[in-house]
């Protein structure tokens, strides 16, 4: 159980809010392993562009890789895996090279991402990979030192880049350990995107159960880190139904939706990956939310969320 603080998030005027953040956006293109963005406006992030234009209040959140270096996502070296002791301590997996897909090596792709309308760009990781057999759990079983070592390299990418210093960050995996809370946290970032619960029940006072921290809040931020870094948990995704939503809303919660930028990634196939069936669900969703709410929804990002959650509790305090 991950301990918590409630906050105070929702402003004055809005009864319940609404993000959408999307996950592994880095340069991969259609001629690499997979599509990751790097097509721009041929590829997923196209249908994305679409959604912002067809919802004007709309906002989302891309949590991007500073130099994403996982190909697979599951181990291939099939003999190697077997190996006990080696087995955890080298890749299980062909990686891109360091700086194949570095966010300051790809000036056109940082353009693109920066013209979009209504979009954060946020972190999602240093280089997505891990030894041992679970390989995208990048910041697992790292002591805090460490952690705090390879945001800060990946800050030092994005600002190479030309990118706005991110505020936040969803860890690869969902894998924000109290280690990784703490680094975020001493390096200034204020939330983490860190638990999806895509079953649970809506019910009052419901906690996560299913990826990442377990005991957070299922539809509400919180406090975490001793209080030093705000939580925002992921509660929708694509195979979610529309009554999850209304529930969430109903109780003035925030509603979280995800979605993964790869739909297939060397035959993996993400649920929640985005693709036009995806897009469209969220496009009649939205539309239905809006006809429902108008005004006393909050569409919102996590990083406008959280720094208006930290400016409140500095003058109330
Ligand atoms: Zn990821």
């Amino acid at each position: 159980m991950t301990p918590f603080e409630p906050a105070v998030w929702l402003p004055e005027g809005k009864k319940a809010a609404v993000c959408f953040h999307i996950d592994d956006i880095h340069p991969g293109r259609s001629s690499d392993p997979y599509e990751a963005g790097g097509d721009m406006q041929d590829g997923a992030l196209g249908l994305v562009e679409a959604l912002l234009e067809r919802h004007p209040k709309l906002q989302v959140t891309l949590f991007t890789t500073a130099d994403w270096r996982e190909i697979s996502p599951v181990p291939t070296r099939k003999v190697l895996a077997r190996v006990p002791w080696v087995s955890e301590r080298v890749y299980l997996a062909d990686i891109h090279p360091k700086g194949t897909m570095a966010l300051d090596r790809h000036p056109r792709f940082v353009s693109y991402l920066q013209n979009l309308p209504r979009t954060e760009i946020a972190l999602h990781g240093l280089h997505h990979i891990h030894k041992g057999p679970r390989i995208p759990v990048e910041f697992a079983d790292l002591p805090r030192s460490t952690c705090r070592a390879m945001l800060a390299e990946a800050l030092g990418i994005f600002s190479k880049a030309g990118l706005a210093r991110p505020t936040g960050m969803q860890p690869p995996a969902w894998d924000l350990s109290a280690e990784l809370a703490q680094a975020m946290a001493d390096i200034d970032l204020q939330y983490a995107c860190g638990a999806r619960d895509i079953l649970s029940p809506i019910e009052d006072n419901a906690l996560t159960a299913m990826s990442g921290p377990r005991g957070v809040p299922l539809f509400e931020p919180a406090w975490i880190a001793n209080g030093r870094l705000l939580h925002i948990p992921t509660n929708f995704q694509a195979t979610s139904k529309l009554e999850r939503a209304v529930a969430i809303i109903e109780r003035g919660g925030l509603l979280s939706v995800k979605g993964h930028i790869i739909k297939n990634a060397m035959g993996h196939i993400s649920a929640d990956g985005i693709d036009r069936l995806y897009t469209n669900f969220l496009d009649l969703l939205f539309t239905i939310l809006e006809e429902r709410y108008g005004d006393d929804l909050w569409w919102t990002t996590p990083a406008e969320l959280a720094s208006q959650t930290v400016a409140r509790r500095e003058g109330l305090s």
